[in-house]
């Protein structure tokens, strides 16, 4: 049954992308068979507490290693997912994959929270939290490893649609994260009525912050989120110029190339034990 009704979102939507596109639909067909035969794989990136140096987590960020084009960047393929309805089974897969390989890492002693980008399709997926749910026992691992980043835009399209999914994922001990803030809109009343987190400052942010205006917003909008008992977090820092804005300014937690690009799940392992080791010697 779930492959008929698979099967009529593509042809819905199939007909709906714009003719000519075949190399679109190539790839539209190519994915669905990706993520049915274990073609995704998962990147973990680090986030770094600026007052203990401690890793708080990690983002998994998908990539498509397809057999003949290689490495694919999500960019390339989640907004034709979203587009066709795809992104359903492939949030799942990847969800899927994160919670293996949390339970793995719980097995080799290493506990880390893994947070998972979430489209605002599946938030409205009546099934998502049972299915989260099924899914965590399937795997053996408390749902509390886990978070969910939304992005700003998506989120604020329909706040009220979401507050109640959000507040019975905080409650089973997922972190909400607000993902490219300051890239869309989001009324403040929201903020304070949503189970936020974390905000995380988008990366267009943090590389114009060498300029005074755009420290004193970052700096405005950490002031803000504190008041709100909500957290933040700096996305794409490269530069140890904005690791010292960032602390100075308050900054909760910085992810970015400054410290690890997204790694395979085994060299995460390993940066994660070099990173401690170099703290505590
Ligand atoms: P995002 O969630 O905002 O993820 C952050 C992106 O910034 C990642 O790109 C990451 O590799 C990149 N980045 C991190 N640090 C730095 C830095 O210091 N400098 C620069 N230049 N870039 C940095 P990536 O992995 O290509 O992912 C792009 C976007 O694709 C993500 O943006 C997210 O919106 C989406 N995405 C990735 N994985 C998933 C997924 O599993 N599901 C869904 N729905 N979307 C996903
Ligand atoms: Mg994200
Ligand atoms: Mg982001
Ligand atoms: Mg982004």
């Amino acid at each position: 049954r779930q492959a008929i009704v698979e099967e009529n979102w593509f042809s819905f939507y199939s007909d709906r992308l714009e003719k000519g596109k075949i190399g679109q639909l190539t790839l539209l067909s190519n994915l669905r068979k990706a993520i049915r035969e274990g073609e995704l794989i998962l990147n973990y990136q680090p986030k770094v507490c600026t007052t203990t140096m401690a890793v708080t987590g990690v983002e998994a960020l998908v990539r498509w290693k397809h057999p003949e084009r290689g490495m694919i960047p999500p960019n390339d393929f989640i907004p034709l997912a979203e587009q066709t309805g795809l992104i359903k089974p492939l949030t799942y897969k990847v969800l899927a994959i994160a919670m293996q390989q949390a339970a793995q890492w719980k097995k080799s002693k290493t506990t880390v929270r893994i947070a998972v980008n979430i489209s605002p399709n599946c938030l409205r997926d009546t099934n998502f939290s049972q299915r989260l749910t099924e899914m965590s026992e399937q795997f053996n691992i408390q749902l509390n490893y886990f978070d969910l980043e939304i992005t700003e835009t998506a989120l604020m399209e329909n706040p009220e649609e979401f507050r109640e999914i959000l507040v019975n994922l905080s409650k089973v001990g997922m972190n909400v994260f607000i993902d490219d803030f300051g890239t869309g809109y989001s009324s403040l009343a929201y903020l304070a009525k949503l189970p936020i987190h974390a905000l995380k400052l988008d990366r267009s942010f943090i590389i114009q912050m060498d300029d005074t205006k755009h420290e004193l917003i970052v700096a405005n909008t950490i002031t803000l989120a504190h008041s709100l008992g909500i957290k933040v977090v700096a996305e794409g820092v490269e530069t140890e110029n904005s690791v010292n804005h960032l602390k100075q300014r308050g900054c909760d937690e910085i992810q970015g190339y400054i410290y690890s690009k997204p790694l395979a799940a085994d060299d995460f392992l390993q940066w994660h034990r070099l990173f401690q080791d170099s703290f505590s010697a």
